[in-house]
């Protein structure tokens, strides 16, 4: 089984003092566990100097996009090889991107290829709106944006994987487990096996994100095909972090 993870996409929230305060907090409480990889995922400002709060832990760094290009005229942006010495991860293609950013599946999939280059670990998001959903399309946007996201990947074993409905984020309303576990074991591991054969695809862990909280995690990864959670709302407040980390790593596998 793929490792379990913990990874917390705290947004465009947190001031630099506010983020200092949080990722000690985090690093107090929950550098201790064990057999979990734990992840926090500050604005780009943080970064730096989360990672001096973090380093020489257990608690690793991740980011929460960044631009495909190495360097040059893209005003704005940070590249690949900026985050390299700071981060382990790099969240991609979260559908707040796609959806008010414009980002579609071919400029998702050259950020993965460069994530990959420089040695980020890609935390990949998919997922459909309700629309797609009621429609009856959510398997196939779902597959797209796979089949879209990692082509041209020779391997897949430094890819993290999210499932991550849109009419779950931040509303309140998560998916239940059955169907997280529906999309994730019925259509999301058969793609990556068509794609990358069945002994990749079976390392890859897969999370799930939508309004996770202390109390609904448990329900999620004590599903077999799911390892894991990624956390917006609930990642900015230390306790409720700590606790889903801690109830993840202690799931019984159904
Ligand atoms: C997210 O932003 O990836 C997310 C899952 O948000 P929330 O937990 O607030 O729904």
């Amino acid at each position: 089984m793929p490792k379990l993870f913990v990874v917390g996409n705290w947004k465009m929230n947190t001031t630099l003092e506010e983020a200092v305060n949080l990722a000690s907090s985090i690093v107090k409480n929950l550098d201790a566990l064990s057999g979990i990889e734990k992840v926090v995922c500050p604005p780009f400002v943080s970064l730096e100097t989360v990672h001096s709060v973090i380093k020489d832990t257990s608690i690793s760094l991740g980011a929460q996009n960044m631009h495909h290009e190495e360097k040059g005229a893209f005003t704005g942006e940070v590249s690949p090889t900026m985050l390299a010495g700071l981060c382990q991860y790099v969240i991609l293609g979260h559908s707040e991107r796609r959806q008010h950013f414009g980002e579609d599946d071919p400029f998702v999939n050259r950020k993965v290829h460069s994530a990959l280059r420089v040695g980020l670990r890609p935390i990949l998001c998919v997922g459909e709106t309700l629309e797609q959903r009621e429609h009856g399309k959510a398997q196939e946007v779902i597959r797209g944006q796979i089949e879209g996201g990692l082509m041209g990947l020779a391997g897949i074993e430094k890819v993290v994987l999210a499932y991550e409905p849109v009419w779950a984020i931040g509303t309140g309303v998560a998916a239940t487990p059955q169907t997280a576990a529906e999309v994730m074991e019925g259509m999301i591991l058969p793609t990556l096996t068509a794609l990358f054969g069945e002994e990749a695809a079976k390392e890859v862990p897969l999370l799930y994100g939508g309004s996770v909280t202390p109390d609904n995690v448990v329900s999620f990864v004590e599903e077999r095909c799911i390892h894991g959670a990624l956390v917006g709302g609930a990642s900015l407040r230390s306790d409720q972090f700590v606790e889903i980390a801690r109830i993840t790593s202690t799931a019984k596998k159904s």
